[in-house]
């Protein structure tokens, strides 16, 4: 059982001013396996306090000086990468197959902001007129539970590369990963004051973070309705806003995909992270011309994708987080059966042997129409919708057809129309052929998928304000 009860402010282990004590529990079982004792206001300012003062100096540094931080992020963060990744799959039920490459890109992150630090002109002249990149000041950065490691090394990064000084909440589901994640930072000794983490509840200490005039810009990854409620009340300080939100995203298959890699592909992409992912691909639009062709193979190839233990590697689909999470799955596919879609595989309850914990049957729909409640909402589980569309121009119109556009997925043999077909969505990455990634790539959302972009120059410029001298 292990007791957490401290924040980190200022370099050192602080005991809570908050007294709210939260069981972690075990979603392969239910278990308690810890107790994390969560922060409050006063524990937010005082940590909001340390990031203004060291902000003074911090906000001063120069690139050298960041990269140096960098690679050391980097260096204490890859030495522990085993337990985080462990952590992770106990926590959550993140399974090993995606934990690990997760964690491993929370590594590599420090040294994309590296590269991407060296790209960025800070300061830019023409005639008399000099414009300075300056960094916006404390930032307030606050993370979802669904990839915790990653989330806050991918926005220290970018806040330190751009000379910010921080304030962290991690999501109060991750005390366990965020505490060997302190113990990184720790190690790689930063220059005390610039990253400060409060555990604790959005609604006190990411409420606080968004409130308080002395927090110049919040990053936040999480879902919209609470996206929202920080660009409404962030308004009363100017607050700068990073909002990275939920997704609904399409996945195109075009008439000439091999089926062969496009469905296993279509699973990766769909089921990722246990199908709790914001960028997972969860409305599968076939052409009418291969609906069946598709149906079989999708039947044929989900023994590959097994649901159980996340720390087995063979596993492709974990636990929800939790009993909530759950039960939020479990009435999507109720509903997408009132609704009028068809199971092909999965359907409502446990899988059977898996009893005790909060799994759930990878779920595959056919017969969706794109206006059901299933292929509007983000279900955040393993739940796939099929929709079947005519031609190209109706399959753009059908992935386009979402309050969402945070990411897309095009497969074709044909890779000129695929890329064609990829600029026509509305989305802020569309990825051809599979599941991809780059570090430099500019990630966020169109439309309710969020404000602003992450990772590379993109997610650096997030934290700087433009300052220009003319004369
Ligand atoms: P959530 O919005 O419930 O919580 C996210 C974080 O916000 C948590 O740390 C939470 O404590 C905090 N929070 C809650 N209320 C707050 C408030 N009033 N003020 C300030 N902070 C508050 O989301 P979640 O359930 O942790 O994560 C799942 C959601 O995150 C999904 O919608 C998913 O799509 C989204 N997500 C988006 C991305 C992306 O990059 N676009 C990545 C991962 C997850």
């Amino acid at each position: 059982m292990k007791i957490i009860s401290k924040h980190y402010i200022d370099g050192a282990f602080v005991e809570s001013h908050g007294h709210e004590v939260m069981d972690i529990i075990k979603p392969t079982n239910g278990q308690v396996i810890g107790r994390v004792t969560l922060g409050d206001e006063e524990d937010t300012r005082y940590a909001i306090s340390v990031a203004k003062r060291t902000f003074e100096t911090f906000g001063r540094t120069k690139k050298e000086e960041r990269v140096e931080i960098l690679r050391r992020l980097h260096k204490a963060v890859s030495a522990r990468t085993g337990d985080l990744t462990r952590t992770m799959v106990e926590e959550y039920g993140g399974v090993v197959q995606f934990a690990g490459p997760i964690v491993q890109a929370g590594a590599e992150v420090f040294l994309a902001a590296e590269k991407a630090l060296h790209e960025l002109p800070l300061t830019r002249s023409w005639g008399s007129t000099t414009v300075i990149m300056e960094p916006v000041g404390v930032a307030g950065l606050i993370t979802p539970w669904n990839a915790n490691a990653f989330f806050l090394c991918m926005k220290l990064a970018s806040a330190v590369a751009a000379g910010c000084t921080v304030v962290m909440k991690p999501s109060e589901l991750s005390a366990l990963q965020t505490s060997v994640w302190l113990e990184c930072i720790h190690e790689a000794q930063l220059p005390k004051g610039l990253c400060n983490v409060v555990s604790g509840r959005g609604e006190i200490v990411g409420a606080e973070l968004v409130r308080n005039p002395d927090v110049a810009k919040i990053s936040f990854t999480g879902s919209a309705a609470v996206g929202r409620s920080i660009m409404r009340d962030g308004a009363a300080t100017m607050k700068r806003v990073t909002l990275e939100l939920g997704g609904k995203s399409p996945n195109i298959l075009l008439d000439d995909a091999d089926l062969s890699k496009a469905i296993p592909d279509a699973f990766i992409i769909g089921f990722m992270n246990n199908g709790q992912a914001c960028l997972a691909g969860t409305r599968l639009l076939v052409p009418k011309s291969r609906f069946d062709e598709v149906k079989q193979m999708i039947v044929k190839t989900i023994p590959a994708f097994p649901v159980g233990d996340p720390s087995d590697p063979k596993t492709a689909v974990g636990p929800m987080v939790n009993q909530k999470q759950y039960e939020r799955v479990q009435s999507y596919i109720r509903k997408g059966i009132e609704e009028g879609a068809e199971v092909l595989v999965g359907g409502e309850g446990r899988p059977a042997g898996l009893e005790s914990g909060y799994f759930v049957k990878p779920t595959v729909f056919v017969n969706v129409k794109n206006d059901m409640t299933i292929a509007r909402e983000e279900i955040f589980g393993p739940v796939l919708s099929v929709i079947t569309y005519e031609d190209e121009k109706d399959a753009i119109r059908i992935a386009n057809d979402t309050e969402y556009g945070l990411h897309a997925y095009v497969s074709g043999t044909d890779i000129q129309r695929a890329r064609r077909v990829a600029a026509q969505i509305q989305a802020g990455r569309i990825a051809v052929n599979g599941l991809l990634d780059d570090q430099q790539a500019p990630f966020g959302g169109f439309k309710n998928s969020g404000v602003g972009r992450e990772f590379g120059i993109y997610g650096i410029e997030a934290y700087l304000e433009p300052k220009a001298i003319l004369g």
